[in-house]
């Protein structure tokens, strides 16, 4: 029995829908347990929906997507759960004419994805270029995260320190002194 279902959970076969008239559709839900993003960073929970419209050169990819990463806290460097979300349409174009298998024209486009030449889409690409934009520039484990003292190293979250009074103690002293100086 045929069944009309993507190989992996981000490949898709669209040899059926390169078959039919510009402007025909094909829906689907994808599920995917990790996704790496660079070396150090990992889409992990991907879920997500993608609709693909026939163009002339391809499919036009309509793309939901989300899932988590772990990265450190910018303040207290524990690991940190990130929600990330894309959406994004993005053309992938066929190398070859899916009834002939003669090449086709290069697109017209800087950095194109493409289509293998057995008609599979992957997306895995496309959602790591625009997960890596979705990044937090400044990840932090909860939004009043108190952070590493940059004294003694102490985590302000699960340690009272008492370096910053010091230092405030400090520049009241420096202030007295000068005062002092001054009379
Ligand atoms: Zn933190
Ligand atoms: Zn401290």
């Amino acid at each position: 029995m045929y069944i009309d279902k993507p190989m992996t959970d981000l490949k898709f076969n669209v040899a059926q829908l390169l078959r039919e008239e510009v402007g025909a559709r094909r829906e689907y839900d994808f599920e995917e347990a990790a996704l790496p993003l660079d070396t150090e960073t990992m889409l992990r929970q991907v879920v997500g929906r993608v609709r693909f419209t026939r163009t002339a050169s391809g499919v036009l990819g309509d793309v939901e997507a989300r899932g988590v990463v772990e990265m450190p806290c910018m303040r207290c460097l524990s690991p940190s759960m990130q929600a990330i979300a894309v959406r994004f349409r993005d053309e992938f174009h066929s190398k070859i004419e899916v009834n002939t298998g003669l090449p086709l024209p290069e697109p017209q486009e800087d950095d194109p994805f493409y289509i293998t030449e057995n008609h599979m889409v992957d997306l895995e690409e496309a959602i790591r270029e625009y997960a890596l934009i979705e990044l937090p520039m400044q990840p932090l484990c909860r939004p009043d995260c108190n952070g590493i003292c940059p004294i003694c190293g102490a985590d302000r979250n699960t340690e009272e320190c008492r370096c910053q009074d010091e230092e405030i103690d400090d520049r009241f002293a420096a202030l007295k002194a000068l005062l002092k100086d001054s009379t």
